[in-house]
């Protein structure tokens, strides 16, 4: 019987565990803090989106950081897999907008009391608050684990322990120290799914106002270089929201070039042609005509970005609508399809949805999830340099990684 230990219980490292389990192996889950999947109970605003229904492809496209890496694991354990497995363990679930799937209960607790219920199973000894502080080779082999409490010899050992952010989580970087001391390269770890810094501090007065059906493009040196539909919101330090995480990731590279002078612009009517909309306000315009221009605007905007687009417009809000010349007018609806702020920077890591860069990819198979350098070494979840976006396909990612990772470190290459 192999002795397995799986370091870090997050959602990569309970599939890991009670694969394991169930293919007959002695495992033991290190966990640090007093519970596993503390992480998990947080997910999708605690209901846990715990995949999508999308194909391989789109799988691969929503993962930017490394996707390509993964469809080895996807073939091995795909969504629908992971849907029968969890079924099998009777949690049910349910698919919503964007084929976002989520547990039937909305209760991402479930999800993790599901996993604990199956770790009994098949008899995994968890040891909670328990952080492991180094991996031991010989001879390019993995041969034990040392935790902060005790020493365990192991045929093999799975490395689940998440990337940095959210660090109280448990998420706190431990697994680059311990890949890097036994040899392992770590890539630039940087934050992704995370909310944008701007320049201008206007946003603080509209804080909380959430936009929807907008279109939100990133540009550096006059290109757009991403593009996203859907919500946005404004923050005393900038711009958040599903459009801006998704974003994240390519500002996130961006920034690490040379003067690379990021500007985030939202089209505030994207559904509109440039000339379709100057007919709009003309209307509006027409209809209040002997107001004041604060006053004319509120059919087309929310009351409190009224001000926000006069000013960056340049004109004055106490101004008569009837004054209003034609080319004030095209300078409103330039405003309107092109509001432009500057980035500053992005929030920390600790911030982020996920961690962006981790355990070098070329050091491990895409097939086994094991390294080329450490024999039994396996690496499993946000710990690897890999990110995706949101849609359940972080949660995906670490699943399938964890459930191949289990599977060839009981079964080696005959499976
Ligand atoms: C607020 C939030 C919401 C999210 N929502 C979703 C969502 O709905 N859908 C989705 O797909 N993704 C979501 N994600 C991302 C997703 O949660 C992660 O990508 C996923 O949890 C990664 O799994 P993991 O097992 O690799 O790491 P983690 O879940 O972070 O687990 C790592 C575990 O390792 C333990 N550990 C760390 N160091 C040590 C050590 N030295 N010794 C022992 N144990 C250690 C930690 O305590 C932790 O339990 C969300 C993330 C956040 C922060």
């Amino acid at each position: 019987m192999k002795q397995i230990i799986v370091i870090g219980g997050g959602a990569a490292g309970l599939m890991a565990a009670v694969i394991a389990g169930r293919e007959g192996a002695r495992v033991i889950l290190l966990e640090k803090m007093n519970m596993v999947g503390k992480k998990m109970g947080i997910t999708g605003k605690g209901r846990c989106n715990i995949t999508n229904n999308a194909d391989m492809t789109e799988f691969i496209k929503n993962t930017p950081g490394n996707g390509k890496f993964l469809y080895g694991a996807y073939e091995r354990f795909s969504n629908e897999d992971l849907l029968e497995l969890l079924h099998s363990w009777g949690l049910k679930t349910k698919v919503e907008r964007g084929g976002r799937v989520f547990p039937e209960s909305d209760s991402a607790l479930e999800v993790r009391n599901t996993f604990m219920k199956i770790l009994k199973k098949y008899n995994v000894q968890v040891h909670l608050n328990e952080p492991v502080t180094s991996i031991t080779v010989k001879d390019d082999r993995v041969v034990g684990v040392t935790t902060d409490k005790e020493q365990y010899a192991c045929d093999a050992a799975i490395i689940c322990t998440g990337g940095a952010s959210y660090p109280l989580t448990g998420s706190t970087g431990d697994g680059y120290t311990l890949a890097k001391k036994i040899g392992h390269t770590i890539t630039d770890i940087r934050p992704s799914l995370v909310p944008i810094v701007t320049e201008e501090s206007w946003v603080k007065d509209i804080m909380g106002l959430s936009l929807r059906n907008v279109e939100v493009s990133v540009i550096s040196k006059n290109k757009v270089q991403a593009k996203q539909f859907g919500e946005m919101m404004f923050t005393h330090f900038g711009l958040t929201g599903p459009t801006i995480l998704s974003l994240s990731h390519t500002v996130g590279k961006l920034l690490r070039k040379k003067n690379p002078q990021i500007t985030i612009e939202i089209n505030l009517k994207p559904a509109l042609t440039a000339e379709v909309l100057d007919k709009r306000l003309q209307k509006d315009f027409d209809l209040y005509s002997k107001k004041q221009l604060a006053n004319g605007m509120k059919d087309l905007l929310p009351v409190n970005l009224i001000p926000i687009v006069i000013k960056l417009a340049e004109l004055d809000p106490s101004k008569p609508i009837n004054q209003i010349t034609k080319e004030e007018r095209l300078r409103l609806c330039h405003v309107l399809q092109h509001m432009t702020l500057t980035v500053k920077e992005l929030r920390p890591v600790a911030e982020a949805i996920v961690t962006a860069g981790g355990i070098s990819l070329k050091e491990f198979s895409p097939k086994t999830m094991e390294s080329k350098l450490v024999k039994g070494l396996y690496g499993a979840g946000e710990v690897l340099d890999i990110d995706a976006f949101t849609g359940g396909y972080n949660l995906q990612a670490a699943f399938s990684t964890g459930y191949v990772a289990a599977m060839h470190a009981v079964h080696g290459d005959e499976e």
